[in-house]
């Protein structure tokens, strides 16, 4: 018996070693990461100078807790102050942490403002974690059911639907802050339209509300900007960073300024690992690597040209749906659940996932090359094909 709790539907393949954007299994067969660990892999695997700053870093100090100085910390979040536009970081270990940190500055926001109850606005389908408060604030009764009782404190909207919101701020004098992701991921890659953006900024600044953006997937250069509210020219007050943030090792950001800067104050959050000197160290290369090596147009050049080939290739495909998303964070719905084609791909080499139970869903280390982005579409399509037409596909690319 397995002694690991049991709570992930996890496939028959153990990965042991990564270079680049191949993975490999104990037997030395070799898979194409399209889903870089869930956006996770930022500069692939085993990138030289991730290793090296976090080999030297574990040799020279690997913990010291937030009771003291933390200089690491400082340029972290100087670097994150500078791509996200904000003020101040609180650096946690994980997306959901990161949200907890924005729920509770809007929350302290509201009080400070005289509102005893405050409430947020959050979208359908949306995807915060699956801690009590993330998980209430998300759109999925899946993700809710069994744990109730659900935090209060949300008001629940369709994303783009900017007259809903401001029904809301016409009838709801609790609401302190709207919480948006500017793509949902796990929801299936749908993105929030740019001038709806920048209409839920409108209504934020009418209403002395924060803006709050959960970029925890779809951040850090994935869509060929730093941060997706930067595609719609607009600047939240909070911005939620995890995932790719330090390149593998667990780090997370909740990030303020304008209206949420100084909301909270000493002692009134904390982290025991958060900001720890490991994690610091791969923000720190993570984001100089991202600068150095031009991977904020790679993921639109590569990530364009995969939407490209599939659209292409997949055009007169009866049932598939839609291929959409923007640079590196791809997702092809078809017209019925397709779980099985994560298994089916990973026999065939490639390893990419599928979402909202029909959404394949593409999101790879931010380094793969051209060509490997043609051999994500070369091994994809057949495989697509092969699933829609009911058949077990010809094909096995695998090394
Ligand atoms: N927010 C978004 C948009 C996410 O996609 C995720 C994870 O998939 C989270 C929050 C939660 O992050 P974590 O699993 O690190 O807690």
């Amino acid at each position: 018996m397995s002694h690991v709790m049991n709570t992930y539907m996890r496939q028959p393949v153990a990965f042991v070693r990564g270079q680049g954007c191949r993975l490999y299994d104990a037997a030395g067969r070799e898979y194409l990461d399209a889903l870089a660990g869930l956006a996770v892999n930022t500069l692939g695997h085993n990138h030289p100078r991730l290793v090296r700053a976090l080999s030297e870093q574990i040799g020279r100090l690997l913990h010291h807790s937030n009771l003291f100085q933390a200089p690491l910390q400082e340029s972290a979040a100087d670097r994150i102050a500078e791509i996200t536009g904000l003020d101040e970081v609180f650096f946690c270990n994980s997306g959901l942490e990161a949200n907890e940190c924005a729920i509770k500055i809007a929350r302290r926001y509201g009080h400070e403002r005289g509102v005893a109850e405050p409430a947020i606005v959050v979208m359908e389908r949306a995807f915060h974690g699956r801690s009590l408060a993330t998980l209430s604030a998300g759109g999925s009764r899946k993700v809710q059911a069994g744990f109730e009782p659900l935090v209060q404190g949300f008001v629940r909207v369709p994303l783009n639907d900017l007259e809903a919101v401001r029904q809301v701020a016409a009838r709801n004098r609790n609401v302190v802050a709207v919480f948006v992701e500017p793509i949902q991921g796990e929801g299936g890659i749908h993105p929030a339209r740019l001038d709806y953006l920048r209409g839920l900024r409108e209504i934020c600044d009418a209403n002395e509300w924060l803006l709050m953006c959960d970029e925890v997937q779809c951040g850090l250069g994935r869509t060929g900007r730093w941060f997706v509210y930067q595609h719609a020219e607009v600047r939240p007050e909070v911005v939620t960073i995890a995932k790719g943030l330090a390149g593998g090792v667990p780090a997370g950001a909740c990030v303020a300024g304008g209206r949420a800067r100084g909301v909270l104050k000493p002692g009134s959050h904390g982290s025991t690992f958060g900001g720890n000197p490991l994690a610091m160290t791969g923000v720190i290369t993570t984001i100089d690597v991202i600068r150095e090596e031009g991977l904020l147009e790679n993921a639109v050049r590569v990530g364009d040209a995969i939407r490209e080939g599939l659209r292409a290739a997949l055009a007169t495909t009866a049932g598939v749906v839609e291929v959409r998303g923007m640079g590196m964070m791809i997702g092809v719905e078809l017209d019925r659940p397709c779980g099985e084609l994560v298994g089916r791909a990973l026999e065939a080499g490639l390893v990419v996932n599928v979402t909202a139970e029909r959404v394949i869903r593409i999101l790879p280390p931010l380094v793969l090359s051209e060509a490997e982005g043609r051999e994500v579409v070369e091994r994809l399509v057949p495989l697509v094909r092969a699933f829609l037409a009911g058949a077990r596909p010809q094909t096995s690319a695998a090394a």
